[in-house]
C-alpha cells in the first residue's frame, strides 16, 4: 500500500512513502534501542526517491557495526526519530514505522540483531530472526 503517510510527534516533520517499502526490518540492536528509547526500531527500506519529507530534520552522525556511518535523522523539535540513511546501502532510506499514521499495515520481514532483544520480546510468528545483521 504506498501513498502512506506518517511525521513526528509535534507534527513539524511530515512525510509520504511513493512505493512499498522493500523490506521491513525489526531491529533489536542497541543503538536502535537507544535512540528509539525501546526495545527494537521498525524499519521499512525504500528508494530515497519514493520517500518524500516536509519540514527539516536534524542529523547524528551515528556508526554501525561495520564501522560505516548511519545518519539517524530526528526532529529537532520533539526528537522524535524518522529516518536512517546507512553508506552500506546508498539510495535508500530507512523510515521508522512508529511515526506512521497507521501501523496497522505494517507487515516485519525480517528481525536482525536479535541477539540483543530482551528475553520479553518473543520472535514474530513467521519472520526470519538473524543474532546479527542479515545473512
Ligand atoms: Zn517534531
Amino acid at each position: 500500500m504506498s501513498g502512506r503517510k506518517g511525521g513526528c510527534l509535534c507534527g513539524a516533520v511530515r512525510y509520504e512513502l511513493k512505493a512499498e517499502p522493500t523490506v521491513t526490518a525489526v531491529c533489536h540492536c542497541t543503538h536502535c534501542q537507544r535512540q528509539s528509547g525501546s526495545a527494537f526500531s521498525t524499519n521499512m527500506v525504500l528508494q530515497e526517491a519514493d520517500y518524500v519529507q516536509h519540514g527539516e530534520t536534524k542529523v547524528f552522525e551515528d556508526k554501525g557495526d561495520s564501522g560505516k556511518g548511519v545518519h539517524r535523522h530526528f526532529c529537532a523539535n520533539c526528537g522524535s526519530p524518522i529516518i536512517s540513511k546507512i553508506d552500506l546501502m546508498p539510495g535508500m532510506v530507512m523510515v521508522k514505522a512508529g511515526t506512521l499514521d497507521d501501523l496497522s499495515t505494517v507487515k516485519p520481514g525480517v528481525e536482525v540483531y536479535a541477539d540483543h532483544a530482551p528475553d520479553w520480546v518473543a520472535p514474530i510468528a513467521g519472520v526470519r530472526r538473524f543474532g546479527q545483521a542479515a545473512g
